[in-house]
């Protein structure tokens, strides 16, 4: 973990908060960049269904009690067509290839005619801290990066009444961190198009992008835990990812349950099994320039972090133990908590950062019997808890899509010399097949 830790502002078995030393990260990856943060999700919506019932509910008077602010007339109006598909970054940061966006910004010009003196779009990404610096700091709150800008004119320009189409397209880097809506940060992109008229009017288009990591499975995890003094060994088998929606198994075997010595025989026999997902998520809150003393100067920021528990279970049964070989073998099936809605895990240079790990705990209790008489056992009355913890990545699912860079057509190789056979297909009667299934029923 980089970064200086300078004193412990709060602490706390689930959450916490430290000053740090953000000059101590790499640069960070979305510097503050001053624009006003958009209108949150909901409120744009809003003003979209007030604009429909504008239009549905003409002469009404009915949208107008409602929303008593009536928009200047504006000489075009602005819409979007998104052409590529939902925006997924295959595999990690490191190694994603990024995702392609791209679609046609739509310009309805309504006046005869309008000059466009500048007309540009913003790709922002924006950070927002639930627990900035300085409460109600707007800076401290909320840091907005610009990633890329389209400027769709080199000199002002001319259009005519009825519709115009500027298309555009961007390779998203695919180290950015996804769209995350988490309980320390929240990170969200959207595009902000503005055209400025010769007569000084903006027409504007916001619309938000939601931006997916898909990790790719690839093969089951093996882990090998020991505990020693005993001859314990447990061997655990995790999916290499898993989901926020959906079951997914996993498997343990626990060794050397037996111990023989000269004339007796001591084994452990498992009790007790519990499992549970844990969810990490930390963020450095940082501090706008006017806030920066409050933790130490600029530059400098709070970490913050919070565990909660996304999924857990007691399973008191259902494995398989083989005193003969001395194992015991649990395989069990695991889903999360959806209600809770678990985020996936993010790794981000702004100090955003969500992990996950499993826990499990096995309770084991001691047995003695004589060698001659192995059925014999009496419990000794000692007993061990043995836990283990494994880090898992949560991530959504890589379904059937296909990163940008794999999508090429099928190679000559890969098409079959001649079409299939059909030699063993055979004709029939549907009615003798109607009959059939008549009799079978009698
Ligand atoms: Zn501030």
């Amino acid at each position: 973990m980089p970064g200086r830790l300078l004193a412990f502002v709060r602490a706390g078995p689930s959450s916490s908060s430290t000053k740090i030393d953000i000059k101590a990260h790499d640069p960070p990856l979305l510097p503050p960049y001053s624009i006003h943060p958009p209108p949150p999700q909901r409120s744009q919506e809003r003003t979209k269904m007030d604009h429909l019932k504008r239009h549905t509910l003409t002469g009404r008077h009915y949208s107008e009690k409602k929303s008593p602010k009536i928009d200047p007339k504006r000489p075009a109006k602005m819409d979007m067509e998104v052409e590529s598909p939902p925006l997924v970054f295959y595999n990690q940061p490191q190694s994603s290839t990024g995702a392609l966006f791209s679609g046609q910004l739509k310009v309805q010009v309504t006046d005869p005619t309008v000059t466009f003196e500048m007309f540009e779009m913003r790709l922002l990404a924006t950070v927002t801290t639930k627990k900035p610096v300085s409460h109600n700091c707007p800076d401290c709150t909320t840091q907005t990066t610009e990633i890329y800008k389209w400027e769709f004119l080199k000199a002002p320009t001319l259009l005519k009444n009825g519709d115009h189409s500027f298309p555009f397209s961007y390779l998203l880097p695919g180290h950015l961190p996804a769209t995350t809506h988490g309980s320390l940060a929240s990170l969200d992109y959207h595009l902000a198009a503005v055209a400025t008229s010769s007569t000084g009017e903006n027409i504007t288009y916001q619309r938000s992008i939601n931006i997916k990591r898909a990790v790719m499975p690839g093969n089951d995890k093996h882990s090998i835990r020991v505990f020693p003094p005993t001859d314990l060994t447990a061997h655990v088998t995790l999916p290499p990812v898993i989901h926020p929606i959906g079951d997914f198994g996993m498997g343990m075997r626990l060794s050397g349950l037996n111990t023989k010595t000269k004339d007796a025989l001591t084994r452990w026999r498992l009790r007790k099994m519990s499992w549970r997902i844990e969810e990490n998520q930390k963020f450095v809150s940082p501090a706008c320039p006017k806030h920066a003393q409050k933790v130490g100067g600029e530059g400098k920021g709070v970490l913050h972090d919070e565990m909660r528990i996304i999924a857990h279970e007691e399973v008191k049964s259902g494995w398989k133990t083989d005193f003969e070989e001395g194992n015991a073998d649990v395989e069990f099936k695991a889903a999360l908590n959806t209600a809770l809605k678990p985020l996936c895990d993010v790794e981000s240079p702004n100090g955003l950062s969500i992990t996950h790990n499993l826990v499990i705990e096995m309770v084991v209790a001691e047995e003695w019997a004589p060698l001659k008489k192995p059925n014999q056992a009496t419990p000794t009355g000692a007993a061990r808890v043995l836990r283990m913890q494994f880090n898992i990545v949560l991530t959504e699912r890589s379904g059937l899509g296909v990163s940008w860079d794999e999508e090429q057509p099928p190679m000559y190789e890969d098409v079959p010399a001649s079409p299939p056979t059909y030699t063993q297909m055979e004709d029939f009667n549907i009615e003798e097949l109607d009959n059939e299934v008549d009799r079978l029923h009698l």
